[in-house]
């Protein structure tokens, strides 16, 4: 026997074949095996709001979105990501005809993909990536053309875009531009100037641009958040991406969103609908609660997470790395070169057993695997005691 089917041919699509499971899977189960720390994986170790919670509960008792919400979701929803996006940025989008609910980012990212590449379309998205977009982009029949983030020591240690390289990567083919800032896995918050520089870009050569913005609350320092879509040209090309997930500590809820024009909305929704249709009926009642909450709650947000970024970042210097400080996210990229190691899969996979602590090796976001080798990712929304443990641990890693 070879299998149910008749033929050789592997069951996964072409598609889909270069996708193994994620290192996220094989990483946790090594957590769970060693008993190590779990700064791998991106979730809160804590739970967002109570009122929140609670109003979830309450939606759910009132029999609210127990049954299909509307396609679009829910009108409440709409118009409190509408008047977010216009509290915070001074931006306007019509809550009936700009706006589209979906199951969290990543069902965001992909419908838009499917919806607006063709096969064939060439897709740029900047390497490091999160593992979504490589697989949507396969999705939908799309190339993706990877634009890489380099490593500077100029002032700060950070990880910067060549905008010559970006320009240089854009072809004919190129349909789209696939943005993420506060960017996952290297922490950097594209500036107003690389912003100007793509959106000069993308309105030149008359490119879409989809840009993920689910860590827009999750800003250190002095680095600000700024949509693409305000920049000039670009409200009209862009579609942008928000998620309830990261902002307000609930990422099994998966309540994201899009905002853009009505026929962008209309495109990504054409998509939407074959994929979940809809999702999280009472949790949507509880974000648009969330959405609203006073500016106090994102502030206390930022600074009990920039005070966790510190613990880390700082047990991690200690113990050698060299350490990327996040200017967003809720991610550290570290270098582990300076404690003598090359291979950041190798390091991740000797260090549960090493120091009992795990993390995730930045190459599985890279094509470029070689460019990704050294670095190292770790998280840090958990609580301080865990990371107090966690730094306690990694102090050995140079003697263990
Ligand atoms: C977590 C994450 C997502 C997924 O968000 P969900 O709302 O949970 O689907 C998308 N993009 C980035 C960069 C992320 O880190």
């Amino acid at each position: 026997m070879t299998g149910m089917t008749s033929s050789a041919r592997p069951l996964l699509n072409r598609r889909l074949a270069e996708f193994g499971t994620t290192i996220f899977a094989e990483m946790s189960a090594l957590a769970v095996r060693t008993g190590a720390i779990n700064l791998g994986q991106g979730f809160p170790d804590t739970d967002g709001p109570e009122q929140v919670r609670e109003a979830a509960v309450r939606a759910l008792r009132a029999g609210h979105g127990n049954q299909y919400p509307p396609g679009p979701g829910i009108p409440e929803l709409r118009t409190a990501i509408a008047a977010h996006q216009q509290r915070r940025y001074g931006m306007e989008f019509d809550p009936d005809r700009e706006v589209l609910v979906t199951a969290g980012a990543t069902e965001a990212i992909a419908a838009s993909l499917l919806a607006l590449v063709e096969p064939g379309d060439e897709v740029i998205a900047f390497e490091p990536y999160y593992d979504s977009y490589a697989a949507s982009i396969a999705l939908a029949g799309g190339t993706r053309v990877p634009v890489t983030l380099r490593p500077t020591t100029d002032g700060d240690a950070s990880f910067r875009l060549d905008l010559d390289e970006l320009r240089d990567a854009i072809t004919p083919r190129t349909r789209l531009l696939l943005i993420n800032t506060p960017h996952n896995p290297t922490g950097t918050v594209l500036s107003r100037a690389e912003l100007t520089a793509i959106a000069e870009l993308a309105v030149e050569r008359d490119l879409l641009v989809v840009t993920d913005e689910v860590y827009e609350h999750l800003t250190y320092g002095d680095a600000e958040h700024i949509p693409l879509a305000t920049l000039p040209g670009m409200r009209e090309r862009t579609v942008t991406i928000g998620s309830a997930g990261k902002t307000f500590s609930f990422t099994g809820w998966k309540v994201g969103w899009v905002t853009s024009t009505p026929e962008l909305v209309t495109a990504v929704r054409s998509a939407k609908q074959f994929l979940t249709y809809v999702s999280a009926g009472p949790f949507q009642y509880a974000v648009a609660e969330a959405l609203a909450l006073p500016d106090t709650y994102f502030s206390d947000f930022r600074a009990t997470m920039t005070a966790k970024r510190e613990l880390l970042a700082t047990g991690l210097e200690d113990a050698g790395f060299t350490v990327f400080r996040p200017q967003g996210t809720y991610f550290i990229t570290t270098d582990i070169r300076p404690l003598g190691f090359e291979d950041g899969f190798e390091f991740c996979r000797a260090l549960p057993e090493r120091c009992g602590v795990v993390a995730v090796p930045n190459a599985v976001f890279y094509d470029d695997r070689a460019a990704g080798a050294p670095f190292v990712r770790f998280a840090f929304c958990k609580q301080d005691e865990v990371l107090s443990e966690a730094a306690a641990r990694l102090a050995k890693v140079r003697t263990q």
